[in-house]
């Protein structure tokens, strides 16, 4: 039987989940209240960067249907994955209102028995809040699962198709045999568990990968002092396998739409059972003082050659991804504009997005690497795509006014670097 697979939501997450749900055989619709987005779609275009998408859409479009009308996908469709937005609040806390809207809007549309599977990153117990929503406009049978996503932006595919573990929260026999046959053809460990240990373990892991980026980002700081190399210190532990070489990058933090909101979330999530989670609190406040600390050194530097104009490589929060939600380049530019600097940035792929996070106040949104580093006082390389690495440095340092090379992603050899006639300085080398 050919199932049918109704995807709510279409971003990152939601386009992922339903285009390789097409490339496994299934028949999908995905719908998205953004009417632009599925106009975009239907005409076979892709409104967000993710290597691989395109190519996947092209192939597989016979399976997959795109529509901006919830009832009619409710309709044909036994299994619906929820994969709607879930922010933050201005106060850390996660805010439900998609999510609310979209199970409303699913209970009030449902005629027969389906599955609605959760895919948002939600606050545990949110599966008994879906149930007893649906109960109050559906009185038939239905089933609620946990199925929490790992994906990264920039291998989202890959992340999807190979991933680690795959994680089903659910509560009787007939909707686990459902969702592990939907996965059938995925070669991974599947986990099964009660729901709200699911819609926990996603909060935990991102809370451990970034307690990882932070505990590394105070040895990059500790290493500054002493005079040690904070990338050897990582290979150095990383070869352990009891800590794992991943995640041990120092660098100018953590950013996106998942890592902030989740350890926010999960902090608040552990304040609203009386708990206070000190070492998560802590995470979050080592990586904003990570940023500012590399303000800090743009600003010793521009006081010291007396100029005012800073080149930044990089906008979005990682490389292979146009998101530049909370992306850490974002907010240290923000900062920077406040106090009337002048800024040239280049970015591969996310110069659009930036444009619309960033005040257009002493900003010149440059075509080029080379470009956005001609005149510069200082150079900061903020988001380490691979095309920074094969430029012709000689040539950016002629273009710049001061030589300043500020690495926050630690790219570069600084001994190179410095044989060129630069002034290096990374995250915790020497
Ligand atoms: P996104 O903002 O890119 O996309 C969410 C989409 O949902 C938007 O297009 C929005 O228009 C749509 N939407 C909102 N309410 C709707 C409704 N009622 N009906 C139909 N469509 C609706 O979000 P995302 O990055 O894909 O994240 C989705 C969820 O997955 C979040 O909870 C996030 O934390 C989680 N997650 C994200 C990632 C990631 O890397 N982006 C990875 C794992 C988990």
């Amino acid at each position: 039987m050919q199932r049918k697979i109704a995807i709510i939501g279409t971003g990152y997450v939601g386009l992922t989940a339903g285009i390789c749900f097409a490339k496994m055989g299934y028949k999908v619709i995905c719908v998205d209240k953004d009417k632009n987005m599925i106009q975009k779609l239907n005409e076979g275009i892709i409104p967000i960067y993710e290597p691989g998408l395109n190519e996947f859409l092209k192939k597989y479009r016979k399976n997959i249907e795109f529509t901006t009308d919830l009832k009619e996908a409710i309709n044909k469709s036994e299994i619906i994955f929820v994969c709607v937005g879930t922010p933050s609040k201005k106060d850390g806390s996660i805010d439900m209102k998609y999510f609310r809207k979209a199970i409303e809007e699913i209970a009030k549309n449902m005629d027969n028995y389906r599955v609605i599977v959760n895919k948002s990153t939600v606050p545990v117990g949110t599966g008994d809040w879906t149930k007893e929503e649906i109960k109050k406009y559906y009185k038939g049978k239905f089933s609620v699962v946990s199925n929490p996503e790992f994906l990264s932006e920039g291998s989202a595919l890959k992340d999807f198709l190979e991933p680690d573990r795959i994680v089903i929260g659910v509560e009787d026999k007939k909707t686990k045999e459902i969702m592990l046959d939907i996965y059938s053809s995925i070669n991974a460990p599947k986990l099964i568990t009660d729901v709200r240990s699911a819609e926990l373990i996603k909060y935990v892991a991102n809370a451990f990968l970034a307690t990882k980026i932070s505990f590394i980002n105070e040895i990059a700081n500790i290493c500054e002092r002493v005079g040690g190399d904070v990338k050897k210190v990582a290979e150095g532990i990383g070869l352990d396998k009891r800590i794992g070489k991943y995640f041990l990058r120092a660098g100018i933090g953590y950013g996106g739409s998942c890592f902030p909101k989740d350890i926010d979330g999960l902090a608040k999530i552990a304040d609203h059972h009386r708990y206070n989670f000190k070492l998560l609190k802590a995470v979050s406040i080592v990586n904003e003082y990570q940023q500012i600390k590399f303000m800090k050194k743009i600003k010793k530097i521009l006081k010291k050659v007396k100029g005012n104009t800073v080149c930044f490589w990089g906008l979005s929060f990682k490389p292979d991804t146009d998101d530049v939600r909370k992306s850490p380049a974002i907010e240290i530019i923000k900062k920077l504009q406040k106090e009337n600097y002048k800024i040239q940035v280049y970015d591969p792929i996310a110069i659009e997005n930036a444009k619309r996070e960033l005040p257009f106040k002493n900003i010149k949104f440059c075509k080029s690497a080379l470009k956005a580093a001609k005149g510069a006082d200082v150079l900061a390389l903020v988001t380490e795509w691979p095309e920074f690495l094969k430029i012709n440095m000689k040539k950016v340092k002629n273009l710049m006014h001061h030589p300043y090379f500020l690495d926050g992603r630690n790219q570069f050899n600084p001994q190179k670097l410095k044989k060129l006639g630069f002034y290096y300085e990374g995250i915790g080398r020497r």
